[in-house]
């Protein structure tokens, strides 16, 4: 088998928050060697660890902000999210649900705890991901997919557990996201002793993120919960064994080789681009959410 190595093991650093309703550690881009090259097409992925927000009448989150260039991947694993922007589209995702927005040309929108959860409060944890567009699609329609839990497509494996396709595919089956370059995004849920393989193209930027439990990597190398795993480019497959019952998200992506010129909510590939961003969404062009 050609085994996929582990380059690093990344233990979540110090947490910030982003609005006052996610607590986040930052994996994508602050780590060094996970920087946006590297782990091109991902852009960014901020983590919330399962983190106890006490009820509030006020829901907590972010206010109105710009996207444009790329794509933002919520997965909530505990707690709810509601979102709307300035399209007039929005909604809730629930534990287990991914909302796909596809910013390209630009929308705006706030994300915040569902406002009845909001009063209960509870344990909440979710991803964060943004994928980068190529540059042919950086400026076409915004669009939404909302991915119930209940139809992501899930691969039986028996005793070991099962895997839950978000993107891309796993053993031939094809995941509800549409995603515009090939991306692979998938939760495996392990029983204790349960082990996976998974298969990516050498070249594609991969890793792991361990939502809950305790797994083996490659048969020696040991990731514990809320740690991220980084593989080398190099080799194909990986394989995980779980310590203890274990959710993993999976990630692979192909890169898009194109510049990239980042500032902010705003992804594009030249300075032009970024400032024409920021002109467009100070006239107003990004359109109205109050
Ligand atoms: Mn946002």
């Amino acid at each position: 088998m050609n085994i996929k190595k582990v380059e690093m093991i990344a233990t979540p650093r110090e947490p910030h928050f982003v609005g006052d309703g996610f607590r986040v550690h930052n994996y994508i881009p602050s780590y060094p060697r996970m920087d946006m090259i590297r782990m091109d097409p991902f852009i960014m992925l901020d983590y919330n660890a399962r983190y106890h927000f006490p009820g509030s009448e006020y829901p907590k989150g972010v206010g109105v902000h710009p996207h444009r260039g790329f794509e933002t991947v919520t997965i909530a694993y505990k707690g709810r999210i509601e979102h709307r922007d300035s399209g007039g589209g929005g909604g809730i995702i629930g534990e287990g649900d991914v909302q796909w927005m596809t910013a390209a040309s630009g929308v705006l929108h706030k994300e915040f705890h569902e406002a009845e959860w909001s009063k209960g409060g509870g344990d909440f944890q979710m991803v964060q991901l943004w994928v980068n567009l190529p540059a042919k699609f950086k400026m076409t329609e915004p669009k939404y997919q909302a991915i119930s839990h209940t139809e992501m497509v899930t691969a039986d494996l028996g005793s070991n557990g099962l895997v839950e396709v978000i993107a891309g595919s796993f053993r031939g089956l094809q995941g509800p996201a549409n995603t515009f370059t090939p991306v692979h995004l998938m939760n495996a849920m392990l029983r204790p002793g349960g082990k996976v393989d998974f298969s990516f193209p050498e070249n594609f930027a991969t890793g792991a993120l361990i939502i809950e439990g305790k797994v083996k990597v490659n048969g020696s190398e040991v990731a514990d919960i809320d740690q991220f795993v980084l593989f080398e480019k190099t080799g194909t497959t990986l394989i995980l064994e779980a310590m203890a019952e274990s959710k993993v998200l999976i990630l692979s992506g192909e890169p898009l080789l194109e510049p990239i010129a980042a500032h902010g909510p705003f992804v594009m590939n030249t300075r032009e681009e970024l400032q024409k961003a920021y002109m467009d969404f100070n006239t107003g062009k990004f359109g109205y959410l109050e």
